[in-house]
């Protein structure tokens, strides 16, 4: 019966997940058949724009007056722009007359079901969608003088967008796939939770009375039981406990004793329940004798036990040989008689019901007056007391020196407001990480690569109108990140009044590229600011203290916030950037593998600040001057922390949080799409280890990738650009090797977890 409802369940759950998909499938066919005209669309015009600009700039309206445009002026600007489509095209002026023809390309006339700047789509068979046949441009030349006709092709678009279609299809199906793993584990943790409340005592987390049943009644229902017995067992002037020491107490004693009948059970076998009050029941896989010495110890380990200073406890027990087929309530009859005879023979001993109940084990001077004495005697047993609530901040103290209090700032809420920065933060960087990688790989997936040139490379994330979308949602999210550390930081420090003035320090780096360490300090500084204020107003009078955080703080943090953005960080910033460019150009003429390690190094130093940014322009320069060795140093030296730090949570498990664990695949994928600051989470909460390791392992990938003579001819895309590399298999090994001496010196240096 059991069975068959189970599976009735499974299939249920099955045809929920396959309805989910068919349902999702279609609601995804028709969306994307829709977003995918609009992308086509947006390229269609975008590719249009280009050809009028490049037309504008290589061709003079005289040349084609002339009718002097030769095919190499027409080739140069389409190859400049990695134009692999064919398309004819004609240029016609005021007039309507022909001043040039393309007249190349299969499409000899206009067709006639071309709509004029638009793109053409068919349903084809099965509801197949092929999208862009064939569409026509009209765009104006030089103001209106005359215009530019072209038949677009439609199937070289065509192979994009279906490869995107493809892609957008996968990554849905894995999403999907995602989400119900993440549904049935929801199910099944809830269905454990359930059955966990329904049977387990809440206070000892034994077997309730239910629960013990049904053990008992499944233990008997077996063909044949082992030789065994059964006791029951109960705290001895329980009610005395809790009314000199409090329930709280009482609790306490009855989760002691829980825990010792557990260790009991680990050792011998059986189990155990909560038979109500402080009562407990169980079954030992033992004769009446063994059990009965089992007990008897338990006595005496309970009796020597202190659950406090000065507080003593004792048990008394009874036992009964479990005979098969009597039912529990006859057994736990006999038990109660033994017990009660232990009760009566003086408590703090065991006895055995054997027919006739002999009270077997007496333990010497275990009278009640003892027992009785020991409780009402014992003084020093504290009853845990909700802890007197910490002054706001430290600086409310009296007295103290600036200098002590800045350190006790330092102590008492740096670590736990970074923590506080850096959960709130984690989201965006793994949200905003992860579009801008899957913008890369649309792009890298759904182009030809090599056939683009640089200019239009250089763009690789946004070429296309899909990963331009998820670029700019991604771009955006990433942009909190630095506000929102700073902000929470602020918050953790001094509360809710800091928070503003944390948020805007934290956005101000962004424009002062002073990356992580800016947002700390910016964080650090609103949070002590706003404590120093308060101490301020406190002196003023009632009504303007009661306005001061919504008029004063405000006002004051923002004018400081930039002041330390004017005075501190933005011109260290640029002195830094300045001397660092100037370091680079001079290394990189001494010696290149020199100059790949030290940009590798100064990219996974502050993981999108000054060092990371002059590292990269360093990258860009090169490219633009044709070196492409330089930006794979480069790129290598920012895939490597985030892939680092995975590796090392992979190898080093003790040393890691399970919160930062599961993290871990975002961190890896966003080192793999090159995105450095999917690294910051655990830089922030380990500093000083995190970043000379990252450095470490980025400096040998930057320099293997430049004594490889690896080249990149793009400025971004992690893995996803590997197909135009140079030489990328030794690329790989650069970044496997950096990424590994990352891993191991963290996992060594970092400090083992304390499982609490
Ligand atoms: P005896 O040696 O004869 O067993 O004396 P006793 O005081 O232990 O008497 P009894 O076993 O009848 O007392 C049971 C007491 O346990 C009564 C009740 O106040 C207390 N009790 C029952 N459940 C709980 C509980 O969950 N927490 C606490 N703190 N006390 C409980
Ligand atoms: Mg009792």
């Amino acid at each position: 019966m059991k069975e068959r409802n189970r599976n009735v369940q499974i299939v249920m759950i099955l045809a929920i997940i396959a309805a989910a998909f068919i349902g999702n499938a279609l609601i995804f066919s028709a969306l994307s058949t829709d977003a995918l005209r609009v992308s086509a669309e947006t390229e269609t015009n975008m590719l249009s724009s280009v050809l009028v600009e490049g037309f504008e700039s290589h061709i003079s309206p005289d040349d084609i007056r002339a009718g002097t445009i030769s095919r190499e002026m027409v080739d140069s600007f389409f190859q400049e722009n990695g134009d692999s489509f064919r398309m004819r095209f004609w240029i016609t002026d005021a007039d309507g007359n022909v001043c040039y023809d393309s007249g190349e390309a299969d499409t000899r006339q206009r067709p006639e079901n071309v709509p004029e700047n638009g793109v053409l789509f068919w349903m084809g068979r099965k509801n197949v969608f092929y999208l862009a046949q064939d569409c026509c441009i009209v765009r104006p030349l030089y103001g209106g003088a005359f215009s530019l006709t072209l038949i677009h092709q439609g199937r070289a678009l065509q192979a994009v967008q279906r490869r995107q279609l493809m892609l957008l299809i996968g990554l849905d199906f894995i999403l999907m796939g995602i989400i119900t793993v993440l549904i049935v584990n929801i199910i099944i943790k809830y269905r454990r939770e359930i059955i966990r409340y329904a049977t387990t005592d809440e206070l000892t987390g034994l077997r309730n009375r239910k629960s013990f049943n049904v053990g008992f009644r499944e233990f008997m229902d077996a063909e044949h039981i082992p030789e065994s017995s059964l006791f029951l067992l109960d705290i001895d002037f329980f009610k005395q406990i809790n009314d000199n020491y409090g329930h709280a107490a009482g609790d306490n004693a009855l989760r002691l004793l829980s825990a010792r009948i557990q260790d009991m059970i680990r050792d011998k076998g059986g189990f155990a329940g909560r038979w109500g009050g402080d009562e407990f029941i169980g079954v030992l896989p033992l004769d009446g004798e063994d059990a009965l010495a089992a007990l008897s110890e338990l006595c005496r380990v309970m009796e020597a036990s202190e659950p406090e200073e000065g507080f003593r406890m004792t048990i008394s027990a009874g036992v009964t040989p479990v005979v098969q087929g009597v039912t529990l309530a006859k057994l736990s009859e006999k038990a109660d008689a033994a017990l009660y005879k232990s009760k009566e023979a003086g408590r703090n001993r065991a006895s055995l019901y054997r027919g006739s109940v002999v009270p077997v084990m007496e333990l010497a001077g275990a009278v009640k007056s003892k027992v009785e004495k020991a409780i009402v005697h014992a003084e020093s047993f504290v009853i845990p007391q909700k802890a007197a609530e910490r002054p706001r901040t430290v600086a409310a103290r009296p007295g103290t020196h600036f200098r002590e209090r800045f350190m006790a700032y330092v102590r008492e809420h740096l670590i736990k407001s970074t923590i506080l920065g850096v959960r709130w933060m984690a989201p965006f960087v793994a949200g905003g990480g992860i579009l801008i990688g899957l913008a890369f790989l649309f792009d890298a997936a759904s182009l030809d690569l090599s056939a683009l040139p640089l200019a239009t490379r250089a763009r690789l994330g946004s070429i296309t109108s899909t990963a331009a979308v998820l670029q700019q949602i991604g771009s955006t999210t990433f942009n909190f990140m630095l506000p929102v550390f700073a902000g929470f930081m602020a918050y953790g420090i001094a509360g809710e009044e800091a928070f503003m003035a944390g948020f805007v320090g934290g956005y101000m780096t962004i424009d002062s590229h002073s990356g992580f360490i800016g947002a700390m300090v910016a964080g650090f500084a609103a949070g002590i600011l706003t404590s120093e204020m308060r101490q301020f107003t406190g002196w003023l009078p009632k009504f303007v203290r009661k306005a001061a955080p919504i008029v004063i703080y405000p006002v004051f943090n923002l004018l400081f916030m930039q002041l330390v953005s004017w005075l501190i960080i933005t011109p260290v910033s640029k002195a830094v950037g300045e001397l660092l460019t100037a370091l680079l150009t001079f290394v990189i003429r001494k010696n290149t593998v020199l100059a790949g390690t030290l940009s590798g190094m100064m990219m996974a130093s502050d993981m999108g600040g000054i060092l990371n940014k002059v590292a990269y322009q360093y990258g860009i320069r090169g490219l633009d001057m044709g070196y492409t060795d330089v930006m794979a140093a480069v790129m290598a030296g920012g895939m490597v922390p985030p892939i680092g730090i995975f590796l090392s949570m992979a190898l080093f498990r003790g040393k890691y949080s399970e919160y930062e664990w599961e993290r871990g695949p975002g961190t890896l994928f966003m080192g793999l799409s090159f995105i450095t600051e999917g690294a910051l989470p655990y830089v922030f909460t380990d500093v000083f280890r995190v970043i000379p390791c990252c450095m470490a392992g980025a400096g040998v990938a930057g320099g293997l990738s430049m004594l490889f003579g690896c080249t990149l001819p793009a400025p971004h895309g992690g893995i996803f650009v590997l197909p135009v590399m140079g030489r990328p298999l030794l690329y790989i090994v650069a970044l496997g090797v950096g990424s590994l001496v990352t891993a191991v010196l963290l996992g060594l240096w970092k400090k083992e977890r304390k499982n609490s």
